[in-house]
């Protein structure tokens, strides 16, 4: 495996159990978030089928946009409206339903890999050293000889 394939495994076997069952500033209910999502990953989010129409909701508004030619929707989940998380998120049971197939930017928060530097968000309840899901992603950088800097994002 590298680097790449070692922080996904983080990710997905470290990070996101924490994500759902732990964070407190769980990103999939946090006001004003903005998740891109293709159409497959926005149809299995709302349960809709492929001849049943996309629009807008009470609870999201949904942008459509292109990327590389494939339709794609900005959600955005409205703070004052009546529920304030993800299409795609569970409160009862606190998962993700498309985790199998969950957004990019959802697979990719908080981390970002450019010329052996590893960006952190500080805005992750998670990039904190005493959280114990940071010591693998350390131990990690250590053998890949990462330089890791913080993001200070808003
Ligand atoms: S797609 Fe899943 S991981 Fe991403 S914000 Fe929605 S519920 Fe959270
Ligand atoms: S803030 Fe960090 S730990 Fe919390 S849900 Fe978002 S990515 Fe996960």
């Amino acid at each position: 495996m590298g680097i790449k394939e070692d922080l996904e495994f983080w990710q997905k076997k470290y990070l996101s159990p924490y994500c759902l069952k732990k964070c407190e500033k769980l990103c999939c209910s946090r006001k004003k978030t903005k998740v891109l999502m293709e159409e497959n990953q926005l149809r299995e989010a709302y349960g809709l089928s492929l001849d049943e129409k996309i629009i807008n909701n009470d609870n999201h508004i949904l942008t459509e946009t292109q990327t590389g030619g494939a339709l794609v929707y900005w959600v955005s989940i409205h703070p004052t409206k009546k529920q304030p998380h993800c299409p795609a998120y569970e409160p009862g049971t606190r998962r993700c339903r498309i985790e199998h197939n969950k957004p990019r930017m959802c697979r990719d928060y908080p981390l970002s890999l450019e010329n052996n530097i590893l960006r952190l968000s500080s805005k992750c309840d998670a990039i904190n050293k005493d959280n114990p899901v940071m010591e693998r992603l350390i131990e990690m950088s250590r053998q890949y000889s990462l330089r890791t800097e913080l993001l200070k994002d808003k």
